[in-house]
């Protein structure tokens, strides 16, 4: 592995891959990933993508990612990501991104929180799309080199500034990675937790390395459960049931197969509801029903879906499926600008692990993986444009030696992560009943 370059971008789901393809031809751009290239939640978004679709849906786009977010969300933030949504599509369609169309023209759907349809998608495989294509793009360009089964382990930095990372190569070897600029695009937290749609390699290593070098964090105790993940005995990561199948008409039911909660509100209001049904009827989950939707739209638009239940022994157009909620999305993480720009002198941090408070509270679904290419993009030209200049006169050190018990390190990591989410919970609690009781 080179030991120098110009950029190093831990992580190679969307924000690390379009980050990677922003930056100028001319710079030397090292991905390091932690498992295959293509494991990644982003390969995973099934639902779709956000795209403002005229300046008409401008207010009630803002409008329900404000109101899915509880109010918690940074304006600019929001307004940043819907403004650039349309030159985003446009960047992944030239890509060779393919959406779904109808008589030529681009087709929405709808999810959960939406009040009108705005998601662009691809069958249920849309981060399958738009990701492997980013990564077949990436492989073609000579100035980006992605190395996998390479774990960043620490960062290197000196006098609050950031010199590259600390990563353990495929061969097992710790080795100092120096970078002008480094990005962090190394996902969310679902590892840590027992039950989770993520991938279980995911376990917000920039989270612990942010907190071991006192970089500020941002809305950590916003950690949100998906409420449809297909109910399975087996262990392992949980198959999501995207919202989108909601969208398109799919009902839940209680354990008497009656209705009990709007399906179309946001998805921490109907993860609560069907978690109290689930202690009502003392069953470990709750029934969804397709039986509104076609046949044909099933196999048309869930194809992979139909195939995953199958596999588990549903046939979704004949049946009801067993569904309970799982951790999916880290709204909160390391505290980033409007440039995705740390409070380090050259780190950045893009996509899941990063924090410009877009989602406040809640995420509205479908848009996770434009904010994370809207971000990823503005790190990359904030680079290009070298505004972050600041130099260090001598080199960070790198001590190898105090990398040697790397399974203490994970507990360790894990222990810190969890804690801060615990903490900031509290925290978040006695200022919220404060409030209340103030008035
Ligand atoms: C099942 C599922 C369905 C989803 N559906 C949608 C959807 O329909 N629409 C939507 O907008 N969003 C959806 N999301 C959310 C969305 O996919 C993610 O939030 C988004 O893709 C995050 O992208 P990312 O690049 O930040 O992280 P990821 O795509 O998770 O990539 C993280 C990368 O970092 C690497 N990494 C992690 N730690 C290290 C380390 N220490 N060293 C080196 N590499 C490391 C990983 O190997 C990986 O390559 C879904 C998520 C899941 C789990």
């Amino acid at each position: 592995m080179d030991r120098e370059t110009d950029v190093v971008i831990v992580g190679s789901g969307a924000a690390g891959l379009f980050s990677a393809l922003q930056l100028p031809e001319s710079t030397k751009v090292t991905v390091i990933t932690k498992d295959e290239a293509k494991n990644s939640d982003s390969f995973l978004a099934q639902g779709g993508i956000c795209m403002l679709r005229s300046e008409e849906d401008y207010g009630p786009y803002y409008e329900d990612t404000m109101k899915a977010g509880h109010y918690r969300n940074s304006p600019q933030s929001v307004e940043t990501m819907i403004r650039s949504s349309q030159q985003i599509i446009e960047l992944l369609i030239n890509y060779g991104v393919e959406f779904e169309r109808q008589d030529g023209k681009l087709a929405f759907t709808r999810e959960g929180g939406h009040s009108r349809p705005r998601i662009l998608f691809h069958e249920d495989i849309t981060g399958k799309e738009i990701t492997g294509k980013l990564l077949a793009q990436a492989r073609r360009r000579s100035n980006i080199t992605i190395y996998e089964h390479t774990e960043m382990i620490d960062i290197l930095c000196k006098e609050n500034v950031c010199c590259g990372v600390v990563a353990v190569d495929s061969q097992g070897n710790v080795c100092a990675l120096r970078a002008k600029d480094t990005i962090f695009a190394c996902g969310g937290i679902g590892g840590l937790y027992r039950h989770s749609t993520n991938f279980s390699h995911l376990t917000g290593d920039g989270i612990a390395i942010a907190l071991r070098h006192n970089i500020p964090l941002r809305d950590v105790n916003f950690v949100q459960v998906h409420p449809t993940t297909l109910y399975s005995k087996k262990p392992g990561r949980s198959f999501l049931i995207s919202e989108s199948v909601r969208g398109e008409g799919a009902v839940l039911y209680n354990a008497r197969m009656e209705r009990f909660v709007d399906e179309l509100l946001p998805r921490d209001v109907v993860t609560h509801a069907i978690e109290e049904q689930m202690k009502k009827d003392g069953k470990p989950y709750v029934w969804l029903s397709m039986e509104n939707i076609a046949k044909e739209d099933i196999l048309g638009h869930f194809p992979n879906i139909y195939k995953r239940c199958l596999e588990e022994g549903y046939d979704v157009t004949k049946e009801c499926i067993p569904v309970v909620p799982g951790q999916h999305y880290f709204m909160g993480g390391i505290r980033v600008d409007l440039e995705s720009r740390t409070s380090m002198e050259r780190l950045y941090a893009v996509g899941e692990t990063s924090c410009n408070g877009v989602h406040g509270a809640n995420r509205l679904a479908s848009n996770s993986l434009l904010e994370s290419l809207v971000f990823a993009r503005r790190a990359a030209l904030d680079i290009a444009a070298g505004n972050n200049k600041h130099q260090v006169e001598a080199e960070a050190e790198f001590e190898p030696q105090k990398y040697t018990d790397r399974k203490k390190m994970q507990q360790e990591n894990r222990k810190l992560v969890l804690q801060e989410i615990e903490r900031m919970k509290k925290a978040y609690e006695q200022q919220h009943n404060h409030d209340v009781k103030c008035g």
